[in-house]
């Protein structure tokens, strides 16, 4: 029988919710490519609860207890007498997500000597060194798809806060003003403007397609070029570097994920590519900017705004710049983890595991890493090598 080790997020400060804001959670039929929403044998949770944070255990632990396994979840991750470090040793399955990342380094893989899978309950596998999983034969799997339009609203959520300056006009009324001209000085029309995706996958090409009615221009870079029925319907201007597209671009959003190859792909050089006032929205992955170059950019204004939701390290320590940089629309880690889209990460991961212990494979598109080489969306959208170099500092965080 397996020991199944699962890091999730706390609970609420106030307690684990015993009621929600609606009674339902609609759900999509299928995903707009034609895959299928995960497909378990079963779901021992209701749809709409929060399943991501330690006591919403994901919804697994009746099906795991019922099949003998052993189910530890823990929120706590960080620094060496951490439960995740002291529970590796016989762990034959960690589930870790990218919302509150359980960093699986190549030190923690070496350790865990039974360790056979790491599933990530989420989309983006960068927190486990994925060359370190691949040299000691670890599949690594993740929910393909779950969250990857759950995140497209929040880019032009993100997007629209930045160019009509929407943050610090709330936060007028917050206040008590009535501070008109405050509020408008660095507000604009998005329509008629330039917006660039760096990657159009399953993220980027929803947020093209949500901002095509605004009545923008539309760029887009990636590794894999659209099929040309795709780009004509939406009217793509195809870029070959991010010089190219940043060149002309008032917006541009990151969404590819975070490989050797796009560590630090914004940074002091590349930032001087884009357009003075420049907008810049990065619900990917926080290391794909140099954290420094950014508050650069933003107090210079080279930058006129900059969104997103995800840090380096995460949880990001009291004093990571980002918190406190001017134009600004940072929150937590959360565009991936609404309560629709944990739903359907925790059918998901429950699929995986139960396709591990009945051996049966898993599907293809929730594949990063299998017998020691990138395998599925890993061969499609990742490069080899380790990107959670770093890592350590987020045991810097304290709790507020
Ligand atoms: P996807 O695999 O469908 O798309 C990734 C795209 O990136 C692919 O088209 C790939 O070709 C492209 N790409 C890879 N390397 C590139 C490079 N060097 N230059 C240009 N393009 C490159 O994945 P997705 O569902 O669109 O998710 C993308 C990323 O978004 C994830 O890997 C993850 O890091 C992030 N994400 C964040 C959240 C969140 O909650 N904030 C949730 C889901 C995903």
């Amino acid at each position: 029988m397996a020991k199944i080790v699962c890091v999730l997020y706390d609970d609420p400060m106030n307690g684990y919710p015993t009621s929600y804001a609606r009674e339902d959670c609609p759900q999509p039929e299928v995903y707009p490519d034609g895959q299928t929403l995960p497909t378990p044998k079963a779901i021992d949770f209701k749809p709409g609860a929060l399943l991501g944070s330690v006591s919403g255990e994901l919804g697994l632990r009746k099906y795991l207890k019922s099949n003998g396994h052993t189910l530890v979840v823990t929120s706590s991750k960080d620094g060496e007498d951490s439960v995740l470090d002291r529970e590796l040793a016989d762990a034959e399955i960690v589930i870790s997500q990218p919302f509150w990342s359980a960093y699986m380094t190549a030190e923690r893989i070496a350790k865990a000597k039974k360790l056979k899978m790491i599933v990530n309950a989420g989309i983006g596998s960068d927190h486990t060194d994925l060359q370190a999983a691949m040299e000691h034969n670890v599949t690594v799997d993740e929910v393909t798809y779950c969250n990857s339009n759950a995140v497209a609203e929040h880019v032009v959520m993100s997007i629209l806060a930045l160019v009509r300056n929407f943050i610090p006009s709330h936060n007028w009324m917050l206040k008590g003003g009535w501070n008109i001209a405050d509020c408008v000085s660095r507000s604009y029309d998005l329509e008629a403007m330039s917006v660039g995706t760096v990657a159009a996958g399953r993220i980027g090409l929803r947020v093209l397609r949500l901002l095509k009615p605004f009545g923008v221009k539309l760029h887009y870079l990636d590794r894999h070029r659209l099929p040309e029925a795709v780009e004509q319907e939406l009217n793509l201007t195809y870029h070959s570097s991010l010089e190219s597209l940043a060149k002309v671009c008032d917006v541009v959003t990151l969404n590819c994920p975070l490989h050797p190859e796009t560590e630090h792909m914004i940074n002091a050089k590349t930032l001087k590519f884009f357009k003075r006032g420049a907008y810049l929205v990065n619900t990917a992955r926080g290391k794909l900017c140099d954290r420094d170059a950014i508050v650069d950019a933003l107090e210079s204004g080279q930058l006129a705004g900059y969104a997103g939701d995800v840090w380096f390290p995460q949880p990001a320590p009291q004093d990571h710049p980002w918190r406190t940089m001017p134009h600004h629309g940072m929150t937590p880690h959360i565009s991936g983890t609404s309560l629709s889209a944990q739903a359907r990460y925790a059918a998901g991961t429950r699929e995986i595991l139960e396709c591990y212990f009945e051996d049966r494979p898993i599907r293809n598109e929730y594949l990063i890493v299998q017998n020691g080489q990138l395998a599925g969306v890993g061969a499609h959208s990742y490069s080899k090598g380790n990107a959670t170099g770093g890592s350590e500092e987020a045991a810097k965080f304290k709790k507020a």
